[in-house]
């Protein structure tokens, strides 16, 4: 294997996070800012995903409502297959969950490799955040999946590897790329920015897909 692209899912695959259409459209609004408290260090990472997710409807049609509301890339597919045409096998790293990531990416026909949080849907408890396995050299306790694992892992197997991402949780495994094919926007951009290191910007997906291909 010479080349892996290994990309976050939410903000990066789509435009906008599974976890913050739950927050606009399904919490009581005097719900606490969970991400907020996360980005200050008072709860995990995984465990602000998995209250917000607690959230998540059950019924078939308004999780439809909301995957489509993720805005995921419109030119998924066909960027996808130029990827994989120019020799670049696709790892998405989440620290969200397989459940909604499986679904948008099989259903668009896109062959990768998923590494992330299970999930199961339970009426009344919506959707139940589960850790990988502590026994997978990829689990973390506080994001449920090491995506600097991930991308060390990648490292040691291909010759060259891209990453690309938006959010807190990818500042590390961004860093151990080299600045060329390190993609980054939002929070993830303005982190690398504060540090000095360089970066691609990008606004879609696909177009980092065209510069790699
Ligand atoms: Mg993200």
């Amino acid at each position: 294997m010479h080349k892996i692209f290994v990309s976050d899912y939410d903000g990066t695959v789509t435009g906008k996070d599974f976890y913050s259409l739950l927050a606009e459209r399904y919490l009581p609004r005097d719900t606490p800012d969970y991400f907020a408290q996360y980005r200050e260090g008072q709860i995990s990472h995984f465990d602000a995903m998995a209250a917000y997710f607690s959230f998540a409807p059950t019924e078939e049609q308004q999780l439809e409502e909301l995957l489509a509301a993720s805005q995921p890339d419109p030119d998924l597919a066909a960027s996808a297959a130029l990827l994989r045409d120019a020799g670049w096998k696709l790892w998405v790293v989440s620290a969200g969950s397989s459940w909604y990531v499986e679904r948008v990416l099989s259903r668009a026909g896109v062959a990768a490799t998923v590494y992330s949080n299970p999930g199961r849907l339970e009426n009344g408890r919506g959707l139940i955040l589960e850790k990988m396995e502590s026994s997978s050299p990829y689990h973390s306790a506080s994001e449920g999946v090491d995506k600097s694992a991930i991308v060390r892992h990648a490292l040691r197997v291909a010759e060259t590897v891209a990453f690309a991402g938006d959010g807190p949780t990818d500042l590390q495994p961004a860093l151990l790329i080299r600045p060329e094919l390190r993609f980054a926007r939002g929070l993830l951009a303005e982190a690398l920015q504060a540090r000095g290191e360089a970066f691609q910007p990008f606004s879609r997906w696909s177009e980092i897909a065209r510069e790699l291909a």
